[in-house]
């Protein structure tokens, strides 16, 4: 639910190797691992290691690690098709969020130009 303390939190659970993940990309301030449920031929989910609720949150405290998401997704469709992506925050229980921890899904690895979602 939104109040999910990182205690409880699904990723920071995944972060710290709690709950097992494909690992993409690692480095001190971010981890991106495959979405289990994948939207498209890469669906790669780049999170905060520290826990926010939203990317809004993370904009506010650390504009930079925003930046810094943007840099690794780029990065990760740089490898995986053209240096194209869909870059998508869910934001909020009627946006779809249903992990109360930042993440960026980075949707890449085909041609999306027909899937305006
Ligand atoms: P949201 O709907 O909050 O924007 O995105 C949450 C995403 O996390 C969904 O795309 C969902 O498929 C993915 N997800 C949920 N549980 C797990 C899990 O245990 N492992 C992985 N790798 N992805 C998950
Ligand atoms: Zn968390």
């Amino acid at each position: 639910s939104e109040d999910q303390g990182s205690d409880t939190c699904l990723f920071c659970k995944i972060i710290d190797g709690q709950v097992p993940s494909s690992k993409v990309f690692e480095d001190e301030a971010v981890y991106a691992f495959n979405d289990i449920e994948p939207k498209a031929k890469v669906h790669v989910l780049v999170v905060p290691k520290h826990h926010y609720r939203n990317v809004d949150e993370v904009a506010k405290a650390d504009p930079e690690l925003l930046a810094h998401m943007v840099d690794v997704s780029q990065k990760i469709a740089d490898e995986a098709y053209l240096g194209q992506f869909r870059l998508v925050f869910n934001t909020g229980e009627q946006a779809g969020q249903t992990v109360f921890h930042a993440h960026a899904h980075v949707l890449t690895g085909e041609d999306l130009s027909a899937s305006h979602t």
